[in-house]
C-alpha cells in the first residue's frame, strides 16, 4: 500500500493494521528493533542484536530490498521498499509535483498509475515495451489504460546517467528532480550466508521450504527455490501458510512454478495466471486465455477477480478449453 500512501490515499496508519495486542492475543513475542546476525547452528541459538534465542525450528523471513541503479548519479535517484522510502518520495513529491519513474515492473507501474490517478505529472522510463512478461498485444493494452489516466511512457529507453535535474537516457534527457527506480530485488540473504547456509539468489530451499541447515527454513522475498524468486506478498502469505501446514505434520505443498499475480494500477486491475507464452485467445474484451493442445496454461483478466479466482482454480486443475467455453 505504500504507493496509495504516497498518492495520498490512505493514511499512515491504514500501513500499520496490526496493533500490539493482535501480536500478544497470538502469542507471538515481539522483538522490535532487534536485528538477528548469525545462526550459531550447533547449540540451536539465534544471536541478536538484543541477546541470543534458543529455537526448535528457526525461519527465516529477512524480505529483500529495493535493486538500485547502477549508473553514474545514481545518488539523485530513490527507490521504494520501506515506509522511510515512501516517506522521502512523499515529502519530494508535494515540494516537486512531477515525478520520473524507471522501470516496468508491477511496482512502477502501480506507482505510475496511483500518482498519475492522485494528478501528478509522472513520465515512466522502461528499457522494454512489454511489461510483466505480457506478450506486446495485453502490454499495449495496460499502456494505454496508464495512459488514460495521464502516465507519459519512454519505452525501448535506457538510463545512462542521472543528476541532480534530471536523466539521460539513451533516447535523450528528461527533466525531473524526483527520480525512483523500480528496478526489482536484492534478498537479504546476509545472515544466510554468515551461518554457512547455501545461499545463490537468494536463501536457497528445497520444495519443503528446507535450507541447508537442519531445522532453518526460508520463505518469502528472501527464499529462492530452483532459480525462482517469487517477490510478492501474495506468495509470501501462501509460503507461510503452507511451511505452518507441513511443521504440523500436515499436508501442505506449494506450487513455485504456477505464476498467479493480481495487479491494480489506477482504476484497474489485471490478474496473470499459469503460463502466458504462446497462442491467446480472447473469450471476451477482458479475458485473454493461453492454451496449448486443448488445455488451459494459462490467462489475463482486467478488471475481474472474481472470474480471476475461479479461472485459477480451473488452471490449477488442469481443465480444458472446452470446459470454458
Ligand atoms: C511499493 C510496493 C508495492 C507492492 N505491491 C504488492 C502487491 O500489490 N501485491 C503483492 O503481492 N506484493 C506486493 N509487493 C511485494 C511485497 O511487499 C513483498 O513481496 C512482501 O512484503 C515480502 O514479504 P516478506 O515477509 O518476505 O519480506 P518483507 O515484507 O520485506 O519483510 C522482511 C522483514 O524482515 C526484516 N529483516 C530483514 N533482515 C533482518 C534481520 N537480519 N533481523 C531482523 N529483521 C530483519 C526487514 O526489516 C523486514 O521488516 C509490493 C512491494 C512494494 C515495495
Amino acid at each position: 500500500m505504500l504507493s496509495h500512501y504516497i498518492a495520498g490515499f490512505i493514511d499512515k496508519k491504514a500501513l500499520f493494521p496490526y496493533s500490539f495486542e493482535w501480536y500478544e492475543k497470538k502469542g507471538i513475542r515481539l522483538k522490535l528493533g532487534v536485528e538477528a546476525k548469525v545462526i550459531d547452528r550447533a547449540r540451536k541459538r539465534l544471536i541478536t542484536s538484543g541477546g541470543e534465542l534458543n529455537y526448535n525450528i528457526l525461519v527465516l523471513a529477512t524480505g529483500a530490498k529495493a535493486k538500485e541503479a547502477v549508473v553514474e548519479g545514481k545518488e539523485y535517484t530513490k527507490v521504494l521498499r520501506t515506509f522511510e522510502d515512501a516517506e522521502s518520495i512523499k515529502d519530494a513529491l508535494e515540494h516537486e509535483g512531477r515525478i520520473i519513474i524507471l522501470g516496468g515492473g508491477f511496482i512502477a507501474l502501480e506507482l505510475a498509475g496511483n500518482l498519475a490517478k492522485a494528478g501528478y505529472d509522472v513520465k515512466l522510463v522502461h528499457r522494454r515495451n512489454t511489461f510483466l512478461g505480457l506478450d506486446e498485444e495485453l502490454s499495449e493494452i495496460l499502456k494505454e489504460k496508464l495512459e488514460n489516466a495521464g502516465v507519459k511512457f519512454y519505452l525501448n529507453t535506457n538510463l545512462l546517467k542521472a543528476d541532480e535535474n534530471g536523466v539521460l537516457t539513451d533516447k535523450g534527457y528528461i527533466d525531473g528532480k524526483l527520480k525512483v527506480c523500480a528496478f526489482g530485488i536484492v534478498p537479504n540473504k546476509e545472515i544466510a550466508m554468515r551461518s554457512g547456509i547455501h545461499t545463490g539468489r537468494g536463501i536457497l530451499i528445497d520444495e519443503q521450504f528446507r535450507t541447508s541447515a537442519k531445522d532453518v527454513y526460508a520463505i518469502g522475498d528472501c527464499a529462492e527455490y530452483n532459480g525462482i524468486i517469487c517477490g510478492t506478498a501474495r506468495a509470501s502469505m501462501e509460503h507461510a501458510r503452507v511451511l505452518a501446514n507441513l511443521l504440523r505434520e500436515k499436508e501442505g505443498r506449494y506450487n513455485f512454478e504456477f505464476r498467479s499475480l493480481v495487479f491494480k494500477f489506477a482504476d484497474f486491475s489485471i490478474a496473470v495466471i499459469g503460463k502466458i507464452k504462446g497462442n491467446g485467445q480472447w473469450i471476451n474484451e477482458n479475458i485473454k486465455i493461453f492454451s496449448s493442445q486443448g488445455k488451459i496454461l494459462g490467462a489475463v483478466i482486467f478488471n475481474d477477480l472474481k472470474t480471476a479466482t475461479k479461472l485459477e482454480k480451473l488452471i490449477r486443475m488442469g481443465a480444458s478449453l472446452n470446459e470454458l467455453l
